[in-house]
Order: structure tokens, then C-alpha cells, then sequence
């Protein structure tokens, strides 16, 4: 009997990616039709199916790596069983496979392009929402790509390559574009060329003003990390960051920004303007002892007010010892602020082990604070508990007035986002900071209306 009623019997021709197996993870595999599997089905929709023009849609599960991280590989297939069903019972018709760990695609007809991202972004929205794994909640939240309509060949991976689109830009649907996969192709084949580029200086750094919300002022600064190819025109640093933290290239990536926010900070002090830069440190350098060791030198050599950012996945793969750097670093005068917090599993076990000073909620949470009472409620909550904690709260991917007021009034002390100011080269810094040094210019009371209620946000439904 299948783990998931009658999902077994959603798919294929049995034989397609087919083990038999008792063990659940074995047997969780067993049930879907597999990559290949769903290739021969789109061969056979084509030849077999009516005259109108066959799509797939690709949905990812977002922040795959830190729901595995702390509940298991089985609960994630659980939940990707349980998104599958969702899926055959929403679109009867589709032929439906998980393809990876963390991703379903369906093969299915449609009339044009329009009704197909029609019906990809309603199957998104319906799979979306709360899932219980255990005793905890998850909030499920996904990222879909779209094939367009083109040879039966290419269209899965069309959709895989849109999704990895949609997920380098945070977007909740993207649909196959050729141009964009020319520049996604390009970007990873020139990934041996960014030692390279570190070397000879390809790289520049960006830095986003942080706000504080009381005063209205710039009060610091997060430096990121910009490359512009000779040839091929700038490369997202999402896709290249990703890149080489699997190729090892990470430590030369980061010790260069790292050197260079030092460098520009150090211009901007020179201008009479005192700011802590935040760097992000990655994941797989948390752990890093010997890494820690080098931040902790240069900043001896060169005092400056460095902070770093980091998500708590970097801590979940290492604990111990992701808690006693981030320590040491806070010992130093380089407190570290959690990023991204909130757009997925968010502990709060690790929160209160952390020694951060400051948390940075996700724009996806930020983004639902003024469509959902539920996710004001909740940002309402952990505002409260990050300052319980003696943390700043920083509301990250602003970009218009109302949300700037609503993460005021829900108690954010910073704002971060291209409402306040897009990241800017240095030299458009110092010419913000001057120009801040005048009278306030984003300040909450002058500005924006009345903080939200939050007593009528609890009552309401
Ligand atoms: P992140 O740490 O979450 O950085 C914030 C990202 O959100 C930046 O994208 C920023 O440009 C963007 N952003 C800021 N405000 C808004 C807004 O209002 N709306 C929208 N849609 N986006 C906004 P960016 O620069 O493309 O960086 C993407 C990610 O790449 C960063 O996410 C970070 O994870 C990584 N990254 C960038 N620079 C570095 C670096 O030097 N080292 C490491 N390890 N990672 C980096
Ligand atoms: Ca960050």
C-alpha cells in the first residue's frame, strides 16, 4: 500500500524509476515517476495527445536545504508526496514526477502560453500553506518555472531552467525565456573564470543602506559583492556565490569582499563618515575555524566597525562550532546578524544559542506583513521575542511606503530595501551620507501614517 494513498496510481505505466522497498525512504522514492520517466511521457503526450501545444511546469520547494537540515530527508519527502496528491487532485489530467529531492514537474496541454501560466501560478498558490511535519509546522512555500512551447525534448529542462531563474531572483513564477537560458548556460561555464576575476579585479562590491526607523538616518551599511564580465555583462551574484561555495572558491570570494568593504569603509570614514559595513559570510565559512581566525586578524590590523551576516543554516550543518565562531567574532567587536530569517524553517532553539545582535527578517515574510493578519501576528511575535533576546530587528526588502510603515509600527528598528535606497557604489554612498547629514530624510513619525494596530490585527480573522 502506498505511502500515500492512492498517489501510487497517479503516475504511469508502472516501470518507470520503479524499487520495490520497505524502508520509507526507499519506498517514498518508489512511488513517483522519475526524471526520465516524465521525459517518456511528454514524448508520448506528444505523440498521442490532442493538437494543443504541450507545456511542463517545474515547482521547487524553497529553502529545501534548511527544511532537510532540521527535520530529515523523510519528512521533506513527505511533504513532497503530499504536495504530488495535491497536484493530481487539483489537475487530474497531469503526468507528474518528482524529479529531484526537492522538486515536482508535470507535463501537461493547454491552449496557448497564457492559459498555461495560468493554470502553473493556480497549481503554485493551491500547494502552498502550512504543512505539519511531527509535532512542528511547516510553512510550505514554493517557486514554479514554466517551459514555453517547444520541441517535446527540451521542455523539462526549460522548466527546471526557468525555476533555478525564479529561485536566483526570488520570484515566485518565471517562464522559460532563450535569452535568459543563454545568460543562465553562460554564467555557469564561466564559473573556472572566477579565480580569475578574483585576481584581476573583475569584482566590485555594492553597498544597500540600512535605515534606522526612528531617526530616519542611514545606520549602516550591507556590502555586496558585484561581477561584470569582460564578455558576457554581469552575472547575478546569487549564481556565482552559489557556485563557489560548491567549488571550494568561496574562501577567496569572501576574503576578497571582505578586504574591500575594509577598503571602501575606510574611504568613507576618510569623508567624515563613521558606518558599520555588514559582509555576508557563507554558510560552509561559519564552521571555519581557521577562516574565523583570518576575519578576526584583519580586523585587528585594520578597525572598523565590520559586522556579518549569516542565515542559521549556516549553523544547523555545525552547531558547536558555528556557535563558539560566531562568539568569538562577537568578543572581537564583529557581532553577526542572522539573515534572511523567517523564509523558512526558523528555529527557535538556535535563535536563542546565537550570539547575534541583530535579526533580518526575509522579504518573503516581509512581502505578506500587509496582505495576512496571520503573518503580521507572527512578525508582530518575533520582533517581540528578537528584542527579548537584546537583538535589532531589520525589516529586509522594502520597496514601498505602506510596507515601510507597517514594519515600523509592527516594531522593526531598521528598514532595508529599494524603498529606503538600491545598493550603490561608494562613491553614490558618501553622496547619500552627505545628503543625510541634512534633515532627515525617511524619518517614520515625519513621513509615514499612524503605526498599525496590532490588537485589531489579532482579532481578525
Ligand atoms: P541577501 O544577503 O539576502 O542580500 C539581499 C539581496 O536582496 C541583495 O541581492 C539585494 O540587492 C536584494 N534587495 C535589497 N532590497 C531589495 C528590495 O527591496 N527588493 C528586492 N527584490 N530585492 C532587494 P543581491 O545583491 O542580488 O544578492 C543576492 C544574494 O547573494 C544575497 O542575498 C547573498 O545571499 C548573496 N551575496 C551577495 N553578495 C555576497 C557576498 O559578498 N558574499 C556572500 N557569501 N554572499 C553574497
Ligand atoms: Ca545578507
Amino acid at each position: 500500500m502506498s505511502l500515500f494513498g492512492d498517489f501510487a496510481g497517479l503516475t504511469r505505466p508502472r516501470g518507470d524509476g520503479i524499487q520495490l522497498a520497505s524502508d520509507l525512504s526507499l519506498a517514498i522514492k518508489a512511488d513517483f515517476l522519475d526524471r526520465p520517466g516524465l521525459e517518456r511521457q511528454v514524448l508520448d503526450l506528444a505523440g498521442h495527445g490532442d493538437n494543443r501545444p504541450l507545456f511542463v511546469a517545474a515547482f521547487g520547494l524553497d529553502r529545501f536545504d534548511r527544511i532537510r537540515a532540521v527535520a530529515g530527508y523523510e519528512a521533506v519527502a513527505g511533504i513532497v508526496g503530499r504536495l504530488a496528491e495535491r497536484l493530481r487532485q487539483a489537475e487530474p489530467d497531469w503526468r507528474i514526477a518528482r524529479i529531484s529531492d526537492d522538486v515536482l514537474a508535470a507535463a501537461f496541454q493547454a491552449v496557448d502560453a497564457g492559459e498555461a501560466e495560468r493554470r502553473t501560478e493556480a497549481a503554485r498558490l493551491g500547494l502552498q500553506g502550512e504543512q505539519s511535519v511531527g509535532a512542528a509546522r511547516i510553512d510550505v512555500r514554493l517557486a514554479a518555472g514554466l517551459s514555453a512551447a517547444g520541441p517535446p525534448a527540451a521542455l523539462l529542462r526549460e522548466a527546471d531552467l526557468a525555476l533555478d531563474e525564479a529561485r536566483a531572483h526570488r520570484a515566485t513564477l518565471r517562464v522559460f525565456d532563450a535569452r535568459s537560458h543563454t545568460a543562465a548556460v553562460g554564467s555557469l561555464s564561466l564559473m573556472p573564470e572566477l579565480r580569475a576575476a578574483i585576481e584581476q579585479d573583475q569584482l566590485f562590491v555594492v553597498h544597500q543602506p540600512k535605515w534606522d526607523l526612528r531617526t530616519g538616518r542611514i545606520c549602516g551599511v550591507e556590502t555586496l559583492v558585484r561581477w561584470t564580465h569582460p564578455r558576457h555583462g554581469p552575472v547575478e551574484p546569487d549564481v556565482f556565490v552559489r557556485v563557489a561555495e560548491e567549488t571550494g572558491d568561496i574562501r577567496a570570494l569572501t576574503r576578497w569582499v571582505l578586504d574591500k568593504a575594509l577598503d571602501e569603509q575606510a574611504v568613507l570614514a576618510a569623508e567624515g563618515f563613521q558606518l558599520p559595513f555588514s559582509v555576508n559570510l557563507s554558510g560552509r565559512l561559519v564552521g571555519d575555524e581557521t577562516f574565523i581566525d583570518w576575519i578576526l586578524e584583519r580586523k585587528a590590523a585594520r578597525p572598523g566597525d565590520l559586522r556579518l551576516e549569516i542565515t542559521e543554516t549556516a549553523v544547523i550543518d555545525q552547531p558547536e562550532r558555528a556557535f563558539a565562531n560566531v562568539a568569538r567574532l562577537a568578543a572581537a567587536g564583529s557581532p553577526c546578524s542572522i539573515d534572511d530569517y523567517g523564509s523558512g524553517l526558523s528555529s527557535l532553539a538556535y535563535l536563542k544559542r546565537i550570539w547575534a545582535d541583530e535579526l533580518k527578517l526575509d522579504k518573503c515574510l516581509i512581502d505578506e506583513v500587509g496582505r495576512s493578519a496571520r503573518d503580521a501576528v507572527i512578525t508582530r511575535s518575533i520582533v517581540d521575542l528578537a528584542h527579548g533576546l537584546g537583538m535589532k530587528v531589520v525589516a529586509e526588502g522594502v520597496e514601498d511606503a505602506q510596507t515601510a510603515a507597517l514594519v515600523a509600527g509592527l516594531g522593526c528598528d531598521i528598514g532595508q530595501g529599494y524603498f529606503f535606497a538600491r545598493p550603490m557604489p561608494l562613491a553614490q554612498l558618501v553622496e547619500a551620507m552627505r545628503a543625510d547629514s541634512g534633515p532627515p530624510a525617511r524619518q517614520v513619525t515625519q513621513r509615514w501614517p499612524e503605526p498599525m494596530d496590532v490588537a485589531a490585527v489579532r482579532s481578525a480573522p
